[in-house]
């Protein structure tokens, strides 16, 4: 797998100008690019030919029903490939793209049914990022990309993400840097009689609301533990997964860390008597200690990591600084299928406004599972 670096500081034009040929060209006959986009990074292949569809899916061992988005470098591209353009999608559009939104219209016939996971609709977004741009304008104006990883990893913030996954697999990774957003687009379906997120991400409800009225969540975002399907088909695979098992703790800060400290402590012992029956208590003996502490992960914020005395912390950033932890997420759930960490407590992290994405990953990567402090005892 070829990788060209383009970063802020090259300002080789000459060079630049190469890359996007080059990537234009493999997108053109049928290849696989992976690229960064502002939201993560995605692996395109041009979006109106079946076959390079298919390698995608191939590629990702990405179930065939799960659709694609489909990325377009300006509104006007959207005539092509869809069969009739809502108002929404004008209203939309004029306010957030190019950006983090995707919207599901009814797509015209030239949209290959690989592209749509078999549907009649289709997911089209228009990123910000220049690179993502440019490469779409190289390619024929029409890149289907979905996430740059293998299905069921977190989604790659970094170039090194997609290399752990996809080296080998594809023609060229453009390495942008770290991406700005850090989680996937929020998705508006348009097709349905209300307009519908499928799919929480920077962009609100509330800043959907400001712009087209009443926006509805899917029932299954809100029930997520229920087993009520989601309509976008990729929300009801478990995603974003790393290989420990996570449990996500939800209550007062306080409460959180005392709940997670008593646990750890109760495994501790637990551990060690497997491993060394012959010792009393884990506590006296420091060498053990260290030894069994390596299986134990904790995700937390930077306010309480130095409150987790045992146990392997990594912090996603700052309570008040929700970007932060959305950008971080995914890399740190990558850090830790890196270490022996085989149980992983986690802090919650309802944030204002990126809060719902957040949780919506997070609830995912550890399959929904969830205590609320409220509901326990604490004690
Ligand atoms: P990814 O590109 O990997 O972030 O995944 C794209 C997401 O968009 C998946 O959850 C898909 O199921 C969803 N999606 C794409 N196209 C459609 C569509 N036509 N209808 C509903 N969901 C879609
Ligand atoms: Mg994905």
């Amino acid at each position: 797998m070829r990788i060209e670096k383009i970063t802020e500081k090259n300002t080789d034009k000459k060079h630049i100008k190469k890359v996007f040929a080059l990537a234009g060209d493999i997108i053109k006959k049928g290849g696989l690019v992976a690229f960064p986009t502002e939201t993560v990074y995605g692996l395109g292949a041009d979006a109106l030919n079946q076959d390079a569809a298919a390698k995608i899916y191939g590629v990702k061992g990405r179930p065939s029903d799960n659709p694609l988005i489909v990325h377009v470098a300006d509104f006007e591209g959207l005539e092509k490939i869809i069969k009739e353009i809502p108002w929404q999608a004008e209203k939309l559009a004029e306010k957030f793209w190019p950006g983090p939104l995707t919207m599901i219209m009814n797509k015209a016939d030239i949209v290959p049914k690989t592209t749509s996971g078999g549907l009649n609709t289709v997911a089209v977004r228009m990123p910000s990022n220049k690179i993502a741009l440019e490469l779409i304008r190289a390619s024929g104006g029409y890149i289907a990309a979905p996430s740059a990883n293998t299905s069921g990893k977190p989604s790659p913030t970094r170039a090194e993400h997609v290399v752990q996954d996809l080296s080998g697999k594809i023609d060229l990774l453009i390495d942008g840097g770290d991406v700005g957003i850090g989680i996937e687009s929020t998705i508006i379906d348009l097709t349905s009689s209300k307009p519908t997120i499928l799919r929480p991400g920077a962009i609100t409800q509330k800043m959907l609301c400001d712009v087209i009225g009443e926006v509805e969540i899917d029932e299954a975002l809100i029930k997520s533990d229920s087993n009520t399907v989601p309509k976008a088909p990729g929300m009801k695979y478990r995603h974003y997964a790393p290989k420990a098992d996570i449990t996500v703790v939800e209550g007062k800060k306080e409460d959180v860390v005392k709940y997670i400290n008593r646990k750890i402590e109760g495994l501790l012992q637990k551990f060690y008597k497997e491993e060394d029956g012959q010792q009393e208590d884990v506590f006296e003996d420091i060498f053990h200690l260290n030894i069994v502490e390596d299986r134990i992960g904790i995700l937390c914020s930077q306010e309480t990591i130095d409150l987790y005395p045992y146990g392997y912390a990594k912090s996603v950033g700052h309570y008040d600084r929700e970007e932060e932890i959305a950008r971080n997420l995914y890399a740190v759930l990558r850090d830790f299928d890196k270490t022996n960490v085989e149980i992983i407590f986690s802090e919650s992290f309802y944030t204002p406004n990126m809060g719902a994405a957040i949780m919506n990953r997070l609830l995912k990567a550890a399959g929904h599972k969830i205590i609320h402090l409220e509901k326990e005892d604490v004690q």
